[in-house]
């Protein structure tokens, strides 16, 4: 039997074509042949579909992630391999955010998306969707993951992040390698995918919004940190600090991270740096946080921690101490550290 692949269109650049206007419209996707005609070579079946609404990934919201989760769920016995259309501006949440949900996946879900529009001649697209389906539809890979393909490098979904807004290699993975290449041949490190599940598939859908991210800055005045802190129903803040997680050693900036956390919300590390890890007690800037409680988040990005978050605060409502345990743990690959199955998040 041929293997199959659903093509789930969610907006973005890259299912845009221009109008005899010249300004860009989104392309009906059931007509995919006709803008890529070479998938006709494709030794499987392609099917499409798309989300209710088609959206700039700019206004991409957690009820977009449950809604492209329950596409997936409802199709996941009837196609090898999944290949998810979006835009690049937020796809590393997307990915992040799936990867999360999807709980023992077994099956791979490839996100893609596309610089130029597809209907423009020189558009990056047509290799990037080419490529994103053969990895999905290829059953001897078997890819168990979320993962995010751009210009000829399949990445880790929630270890990607985009780093231009003109380049067409515009995701990289600092901390994790690619899982795949695609050069003159598909070559796949088998060795660094997720491991096969032995559990059957369950997708968590529940997400708590009520989280920030303070950006630390030198200059940085307590009012503005007050503000944030104090922000109503707040239940989890991640902090983006310097270098391998230093924060500023002065009384104010401790004491008021102190009392949120007093107040029981979660706070967590992340360095601003894209590449590394934070470490905390490696500088005396770091002690602090780690006496009064701040979880250290090791190598996340800003995406993953952000997605992860929400969705562990939103799955644990009122288990403070599995959600501060589950955010030091690797769920779905996203740190450097062993994998933990046992908190069954
Ligand atoms: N603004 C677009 C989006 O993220 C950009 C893109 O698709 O590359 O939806």
């Amino acid at each position: 039997m041929k293997n199959k692949v659903l093509i789930v269109y969610t907006g973005g650049t890259i299912g845009m074509v221009q109008d005899e206007n010249g300004s860009l419209k989104p392309f009906p996707m059931d007509h995919i042949y006709d803008l890529v005609p070479e998938l006709k070579k494709c030794t499987y079946t392609i099917d499409t579909c798309q989300m209710d609404n088609i959206i700039d990934s700019s206004n991409m919201t957690p009820t977009c992630w449950i809604e492209l989760a329950e596409i997936i769920e409802r199709q996941y016995d009837n196609y090898d391999g999944f290949v998810i259309l979006h835009g690049t501006d937020t796809m590393a949440y997307t990915a992040s955010a799936l990867s999360f949900m999807f709980k023992n996946l077994s099956k791979p879900i490839i996100l893609t998306g596309s610089q130029l529009p597809m209907g423009v001649l020189r558009s990056d697209g047509r290799e990037n969707i080419i490529c994103a389906l053969e990895l999905a539809s290829c059953r001897e890979a078997y890819i168990p993951e979320v993962c995010l393909f751009f210009e000829n490098h399949l990445y880790r979904g929630n270890r990607s992040t985009k780093v231009s807004a003109e380049n067409f290699d515009a995701f990289c993975s600092f901390n994790y390698p690619s899982l795949a290449k695609a050069a003159i041949k598909l070559s796949f490190k088998p060795h660094l995918f997720l491991p096969k599940p032995v559990k059957p598939l369950e997708v968590r859908k529940s997400f708590d919004r009520n989280i920030t991210v303070l950006k630390l800055f030198p200059g940085i005045t307590p009012t503005v940190v007050e503000a944030i802190l104090h922000t109503p129903d707040l239940h989890g803040v991640i902090i983006e600090t310097f270098g391998s997680g230093n924060a500023p050693t002065e009384p104010w900036f401790i004491n008021a991270i102190a009392d949120a956390i007093k107040r029981g919300i979660v706070v967590l590390n992340v360095t601003q740096c894209k590449a590394g890890a934070v470490i905390m007690g490696q500088y005396e800037a770091s002690c602090e946080l780690s006496r009064i409680g701040v979880i250290g988040g090791n190598d996340i990005t800003l995406e993953a921690a952000v997605t992860k978050m929400m969705y562990i605060l939103g799955t644990y409502p009122n288990d403070l101490d599995h959600v501060r345990q589950s955010l030091q743990y690797s769920l779905r690959g996203e740190i450097t550290t062993t994998l933990n199955d046992s908190c069954n998040i």
